[in-house]
């Protein structure tokens, strides 16, 4: 599914759909909504409410078509069957067909932007060699996001292969990557859901689509963004950020963008 921005275009990649196993059901996951809350969110993301309070998630990668075929990837979502999100989620993921699906070549790929380091958004960011995936990109992230997995698994994964071939680039706080003619991408910090957790701000044409990342799981915090999430490193952090982006959305008219919700682009009412 894809949105013309301007001179860009913004496409979704579903990597992968499946059960959350992780809580035994969708109210254990998120928590203080009512049921009046449920209801809206019903609604607005049905394909999200499975049997006997089953949440059913996606897990959607986006990439921002640049003028001249330049692509700026956000997340690579879960990975390949061994990856480390599969524990837990519905892999393989399909992320590298469905580029190549939509004409996109790995080599096509100048910028990886990864929201955060979790297992099910950096999964296909390095391949079975262990080396980069998209060799003529800079992976994107807030340097506070890497300093959490210090001395890790995730950084000897992920982090180390993008350092040693120069392409990590470190960035803090609000950072425009692109801009042509008034068009452009910019990445924003939107902690909460990780320390150094970011979103990503497609602005063209007078439009704009937030990809937003893990700053929403479930359309039960569009209903309500004071519903909480049970995996959020700083519940009260996450809170504030899912306000202030859905608060902006709403000013602008801007589509959101979401990683999980069963429906990629939604708006903001
Ligand atoms: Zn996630």
């Amino acid at each position: 599914m894809t949105r013309s921005i301007g001179s860009m275009e913004v496409i979704a990649f579903l990597d992968a759909s499946g059960p959350f196993t992780l809580t035994p059901t969708r109210e254990a996951a998120l928590t203080g909504a009512t049921a009046e809350d449920w209801e809206a969110a019903a609604k607005l993301d049905p394909g999200a409410f499975g049997r006997d309070g089953t949440w059913i998630l996606n897990f959607q990668c986006f990439a921002v078509r640049r003028r001249g075929g330049r692509v700026t990837l956000v997340d690579t979502g879960i990975g390949p069957a061994d990856s480390p999100a599969s524990g837990w989620a519905p892999v393989p993921g399909r992320l590298p067909d469905a580029l190549i699906e939509a004409g996109i070549e790995a080599g096509d790929v100048d910028t990886v932007v990864l929201t955060h380091l979790h297992e099910d958004h950096f999964g296909w960011s390095v391949d079975a060699t262990g080396g980069p995936t998209f060799a003529n990109a800079r992976y994107v992230l807030q340097r506070d996001e890497v300093a959490t997995v210090a001395g890790g698994p995730v950084e000897q994964l992920v982090v180390a292969p993008l350092r040693s071939t120069g392409q990590l680039q470190e960035v803090e706080g609000r950072v425009r990557l692109t801009s042509h003619r008034g068009d452009g991408i910019t990445v924003v910090p939107t902690p909460g859901h990780t320390v150094g957790h970011q979103s990503l701000v497609a602005r063209g044409g007078g439009d704009e689509i937030v990809v937003t990342g893990d700053v929403l799981v479930h359309a039960v915090q569009l209903a309500n963004p004071d519903v909480a999430y049970v995996f959020e490193a700083d519940e009260a952090l996450a809170r504030d950020s899912r306000r202030h982006v859905l608060g902006r959305a709403r000013r602008r008219r801007s589509l959101l963008a979401t990683a999980h919700l069963t429906r990629p682009f939604v708006p903001v009412r």
